[in-house]
């Protein structure tokens, strides 16, 4: 599962409604290029939605109906792509906002997907393992009939509530009402590893989260600015959400020697300025339903009064609308993270720019669960594993390199040097080392693009990121020659 934390309600805040809020986002980045109007409000407009009523039937043999959709944003590169997420809010004006948040999203980090999003209104956890197989399957039907997913169509992933197993009975579905497609596996990405999936997607959010926030942190200047030392070592982090992206983000950030103060679950948080152990937190939670009276820890009561904790490093990771003018002005972290979809109402956002601090926005943060998904569904259209072809290749490229250093130098090198040589250097890279150095490459590269933006504009993280969403797709828009 993506996360875990206790829904909140992204509209409370603003009539303007979740969407709204994104495209206010997007008009104060726009107003920064010179793209033509037609050309801005074509990027902006959520192209289809589709709102379908289903029956299952439960365990005790009622019929229940549920809702589900799916909003596919922009068309401007084909697939589309993007989560679905199985919670109680999901309501139209949410899957227009994260389905245009996902084409943003694939813009910034140049993955070539148009965003779209879905989502059912159940609670998960109050359905069995053999309902929500009925609920995944049937929703999954009712998409293909409606066309909104194919390999080349529309091509969903997990979000909130969903995981590797929905999406392996989603494949399945998909398969069972197809034609014979050779190229059905790429129909949905985040399968298990044995059905399609790659290694690494499941910690990709998470650890794409981690290298943002470690390219944050590398710049000195900004670091200066913000009155930080630079580097990810010794920082605060307070994190948000242990569900898939703030696990993974966390144990990742742990790694990287950040130092863990303060953790939120839906129970309420905990927060030990000397630091906490991630996995020993998570083992505890497993072992007693919460996280609360984990040894050494100040108890907290609820999960939103950690967002308030004085820290370096504040990750929201769990769902949108959890920072808003009520809590904003009580905020101390001094970079936010925004490892969440639309963490930060707008109007929070507003109240935050007024202090010193960095939000490093959620259209760039999260975007490595989706980069990866790229690779899983170039995996299933290549039909064959990232790095099978070459690995042993370079293994032993690598040890003939060796061997003939070896003998031109021959008097320094014994067999067993040689032997410790070869295995240390001539190392080739499986799936996984791959899909991570793509995704490190990905993120730092992105970074990089939105920093200068940022420089060059004198505008925030979240404009420059914007920016660059709006500039790459109008590119691709006048490439199609559609505005020429
Ligand atoms: N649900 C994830 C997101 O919001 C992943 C989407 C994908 O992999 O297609 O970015």
């Amino acid at each position: 599962m993506e996360a875990t934390t206790a829904p909140a309600n992204a509209q409370a805040e603003s009539s303007l409604g979740f969407f709204g809020q994104v495209n206010r986002m997007f008009d104060e980045a726009a107003a920064h290029t010179d793209h033509a109007r037609g050309v801005l409000h074509q990027i902006r407009a959520c192209d289809n939605i589709v709102r379908m009523e289903f029956p299952i039937k439960r365990d005790d043999g009622t019929i229940q109906v549920v809702r589900g959709y799916r909003g596919e944003h922009s068309h401007h590169m084909q697939p589309t792509k993007g989560g679905i997420r199985y919670a109680p809010s999901v309501n139209v004006d949410e899957v227009m906002a994260l389905s245009a948040l996902m084409s943003y999203k694939c813009a910034i980090v140049d993955v070539p997907f148009g965003g779209a999003k879905g989502g059912v209104c159940i609670d998960a956890r109050n359905y069995s393992q053999a309902e929500l197989e009925r609920i995944t399957r049937r929703y999954t039907f009712e998409l293909a009939r409606k066309d909104y997913i194919g390999p080349g169509t529309d091509v969903p992933a997990p979000d909130y509530g969903t995981g590797e197993r929905e999406m392996a009975w989603i494949m399945d579905t998909f398969n069972q009402i197809g034609d014979e497609d050779l190229n059905a596996l790429a129909c949905v990405t985040g399968k298990p590893v044995g059905q399609g999936g790659v290694r690494g997607r499941t910690e990709a959010t998470g650890q794409g989260v981690y290298y943002g926030i470690r390219e944050a942190c590398s710049y000195e200047e900004d670091m200066r600015r913000l009155g930080l030392e630079p580097g990810l070592e010794g920082k605060d982090v307070v994190i948000q959400g242990l569900g898939n992206v703030g696990y993974h983000a966390a144990r990742i950030l742990e790694q990287g020697n950040a130092n863990i103060i303060g953790i939120a679950e839906i129970e309420g948080a905990i927060y030990d300025p000397s630091g906490l152990s991630v996995d020993d937190v998570v083992a505890y939670r497993e072992e007693n339903g919460s996280i609360h009276g984990f040894p050494g820890v100040r108890n907290i009561d609820t999960s939103a009064k950690a967002l308030e904790l004085p820290c370096d490093i504040l990750v929201p990771a769990a769902l949108e609308g959890v920072i808003t003018t009520e809590n904003a002005p009580s905020i101390q972290a001094t970079i936010v993270a925004e490892a969440a979809n639309g963490p930060i109402t707008t109007q929070a956002d507003e109240i935050l720019k007024e202090k010193t601090m960095m939000i490093i926005p959620d259209v760039y943060l999260n975007a490595g669960g989706v980069t990866v998904s790229y690779f899983e569904w170039l995996r299933n259209l290549s039909h064959v594993r990232h790095g099978r072809m070459s690995r042993r290749f370079e293994e032993r490229n690598a040890e003939r390199i060796l061997r003939a250093v070896d003998e031109l130098t021959a008097e320094d090198f014994n067999e067993e040097l040689m032997g410790r040589l070869v295995e240390q250097v001539s190392f080739g890279a499986g799936e996984r080392d791959l899909v991570r150095a793509g995704l490190e490459d990905t993120m730092t590269h992105a970074y990089g693009e939105i920093r200068e933006i940022r420089e060059e504009k004198n505008v925030d993280m979240r404009t420059a990121a914007f920016i660059s969403a709006i500039d790459k797709i109008a590119g691709s828009y006048e490439q199609m020659g559609i505005f020429p």
